[in-house]
């Protein structure tokens, strides 16, 4: 007998709107159909274990889903040999739950202004977002408890028929959706396609599923599925070998690199999530931002980079989490201030700081050796999560201008004696040698901060331990380095007065080094400013041809061409005080054009006088 029924009034208009709303996330009709059909597998097998009084008897084994193309016919068919289901059983769960399901969902998507930000993943519409893609639906299904087979059919209109159907029609048990593809539908009517929704979204999905397309039947002697069942996040972490986590890192990320090391992730009640995080190999300051967090739930991929799940420096990295506590049905911003999201989040950054600590104490030498790697990452994550910061701390690593690297602490401890609280770095190996061989002469250490996160990251340092300063090599000579009985020569500070801008003081130091003239120091602080200042200037090009503010022309007493000057002639004592102040130019930015133009004329000028 055959039962018709009409999908009721208050709902009527819920298929155009599956159909027009979720038009750039269409392809979830796959994951939410074949998750059922995985689901209908797993309750069976749930029942064979309990001992079910019917279900006794059937095998525990042979489970699958098949994804079925036929372009011909026009069809995309998902077959399960699952838990089936009766008539009632049909009623019950397509026509009332699965609908009222839908509903919420549609609600609840639609108080989210009706835009993509919604719901993460679309993650909920279940069965009916079958509607998408198709103007009619089958569902053919026989339940495991041998009630004869039901046939339902619903088209795009909401109208729906039950009826019963034929022996050879349903599967010999579970379910078998039937999906006519409407215009919307088109383009899955493509293997390729169909292949790259299904790795996307079904790769670890607990029932083995197979795919096929009818025009391309290949004799497989053992066809392959396309998941894995048991992907390796959900194993024990005792269990699983290094040689494990590098295959599955690269299949599921494609990267022929090697992770530089991973963190197997595994929060039992109340958190109950697993998952892996890599760090990958980071080859520029820039790539490393590129991560890929893959979120998973109960083993159905539901969205990449999710930053309300996932504190945002993590997704640096490379990964899986699978979080079946998840309340996926809600809105992002509810997510974002979900408890249980932020308690996620401590988890992680826990286990990540533990990580880093570990391998900093156990072994020194390696973990310096992918400082490099890392740091970037490290350095971002200190800077956007303070507490981050705190767990890390004592692992946090500089590299040192003469090579190696060191803590800050270890920094600070040897230099004591020398500059208490004063780190000297350099940005620029090369071109503030001049600077930094004067340090070295003096056995000071300079450390390289050559990235434009480092400064930020010094900063972050200052703000978090106070009486700590980063100074850059060109922005003060340390006390150290200045000699006693520093006298300014007469005559001197006239020839250089005429050169400098008006807000460069002029000093005499009596400097340990003889063999510089002179040095030329910006404070750091007007110099961060400028930094400041050309970072945010949108243009970004050339520096300012103009000399910042406040900066100090240190004359060293000690040295031969100095004291010289007050007894050369004037034509001698200018040419050589312009040659000296232009060198301390160039030592500490880039000359403007017409300054090298008038620093080559004048060294011609001199190799004249030779
Ligand atoms: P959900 O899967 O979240 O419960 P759906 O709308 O996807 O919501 O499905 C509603 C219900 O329909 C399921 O709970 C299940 O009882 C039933 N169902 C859907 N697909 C199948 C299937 N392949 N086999 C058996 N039952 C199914």
């Amino acid at each position: 007998m055959e039962k018709k029924g009409g999908i009721g009034v208050e709902i009527e208009h819920i298929f155009p709107v599956i159909k027009k709303w979720l038009y750039s996330d269409k392809e979830i009709f796959l994951r939410e159909i074949v998750s059922n059909a995985c689901d209908a597998v797993t309750k069976l097998r749930r029942l064979i274990s309990l001992g079910d009084e019917t279900a006794r008897n059937i095998p525990d084994e042979g489970f699958r889903v098949s994804v079925e193309l036929d372009k011909e016919a026009n069809t995309i068919t998902v077959t399960d040999n699952g838990i089936g289901m009766t008539e009632e059983e049909v009623e019950k769960y397509i026509c009332q739950i699965a609908l009222s399901g839908a509903l919420d969902f549609i609600e609840k998507y639609e108080g989210e202004n009706g835009g993509d930000s919604g719901i993460i993943g679309h993650f909920g519409l279940g069965f009916y977002s079958a509607f998408m893609v198709s103007s009619t639906v089958d569902v053919f299904t026989r339940s495991f408890t041998g009630a004869s087979p039901v046939k339902w059919t619903c088209s795009e209109d909401g109208s729906y028929v039950i009826s019963a159907c034929s022996e050879d029609e349903a599967p010999a048990r579970g379910t078998s959706i039937v999906m006519h593809l409407s215009e919307e539908g088109e383009e899955y009517r493509e293997s390729g396609k169909l292949q790259e929704i299904l790795s996307k979204y079904c790769a670890f999905m607990p029932v083995e599923i197979y795919f096929e397309d009818r025009d391309d039947k290949k004799e497989e002697d053992a066809p392959t599925p396309i998941n894995d069942t048991t992907p390796l996040y959900l194993k024990n972490p005792s269990d699983c070998t290094d040689e494990e986590y590098r295959e599955f890192y690269k299949k599921v990320f494609h990267d022929y690199r090697e992770p530089l090391f991973w963190i197997h992730l595994k929060a039992d009640y109340p958190l109950n999530f697993r998952g892996i995080l890599y760090f990958p190999r980071i080859q520029s300051e820039f790539e490393s931002l590129e991560g890929q967090v893959k979120l998973y739930y109960n083993q159905v991929f539901v969205a990449d980079n999710i930053k309300e799940v996932i504190p945002e420096y993590l997704l640096m990295l490379k990964g899986v989490l699978d979080c079946p506590e998840l309340p996926l049905n809600v809105s992002r911003s509810y997510l974002q201030n979900s408890g249980y999201v932020s308690k996620i989040s401590n988890h992680i950054t826990k286990k990540v700081a533990d990580k880093l600590t570990s391998m900093f104490n156990l072994d020194r030498p390696a973990y310096e050796n992918i400082w490099r790697d890392l740091k970037t990452f490290v350095e971002y994550g200190c800077l956007r999560d303070s507490k981050f910061y705190d767990k890390t701390t004592s692992c946090l690593l500089f590299e040192k201008c003469s090579g190696g690297f060191c803590t800050i602490d270890e920094y600070l401890d040897a230099a004591k004696e020398k500059h208490e609280n004063k780190v000297y770095y350099a940005a620029d190996k090369v071109s503030q040698a001049g600077y930094i061989s004067m340090f070295d002469a003096e056995g000071i250490e300079t450390l390289l901060l050559d990235k434009i996160i480092d400064t930020q990251f010094a900063q972050l340092i200052e703000s978090k331990r106070e009486s700590v300063h980063f100074l850059r090599v060109d922005a003060e000579l340390a006390d150290s380095m200045k000699g006693e009985g520093a006298a300014e020569i007469p005559g001197v500070m006239d020839l250089f007065k005429k050169l400098v801008s008006e807000q460069t003081e002029i000093k005499f130091e009596a400097l340990k080094d003889s063999s510089v003239p002179a040095v030329l120091n910006v404070s750091e602080d007007s110099r961060r400013m400028e930094d400041m200042m050309k970072m945010y200037s949108a243009m970004g090009q050339n520096a300012p041809a103009s000399f910042p503010t406040q900066a100090t022309l240190i004359l060293n007493t000690s040295n031969e061409l100095i004291s010289s000057l007050a007894d050369a002639d004037k034509e001698k004592a200018d040419l050589i005080s312009k040659q000296i102040y232009t060198l301390c130019l160039l030592s500490q930015r880039r000359l403007s054009p017409e300054e090298l133009r008038q620093f080559l004329t004048d060294s011609y000028n001199i190799l004249g006088k030779l």
